[in-house]
């Protein structure tokens, strides 16, 4: 499945980064041209965070839209369908993609270990 292999990979770079802190949130960026479907990544990330031992790690999704530049008319346009990667200007084909190729994590909490939260008052 094309989201598990994803969210396998957001796993390897979060725990790199984690360096075994706790994890609380991952927000990844995605691009409307990767044709992810959120519902399933979020389903999967469920699965994976479990086997992953991190099962409280929320996954946040930030969807950028796609642009392209045309070649034929020189126009710069956003386009929102993965499927027709040509220009809405003149309809040419001959499109240069200038983003909405994104699948990274943009950033992420963690949270030191602390095995004894108890008793931290202050006074
Ligand atoms: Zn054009």
């Amino acid at each position: 499945m094309h989201e598990l292999s994803l969210c396998a990979a957001i796993v390897s770079v979060v725990k790199k980064h984690a360096d075994g802190r706790h994890v609380d949130v991952v927000r990844v960026r995605v691009g409307a041209l990767r044709q992810v479907v959120p519902e399933s990544l979020l389903f999967c990330w469920t699965l994976v965070r479990e086997s992953e031992d991190m099962p409280d790690a929320e996954l946040e999704l930030e969807c950028v839209g796609a642009e392209v530049r045309c070649r034929a008319c020189g126009r710069q346009s956003e386009i929102t369908s993965a499927w027709s990667i040509w220009c809405p200007v003149c309809d040419s084909p001959d499109v240069e993609v200038l983003r909405g190729n994104e699948f990274l994590v943009a950033s992420m909490d963690v949270s030191e270990k602390v095995s004894n939260m108890n008793g931290c008052q202050h006074g």
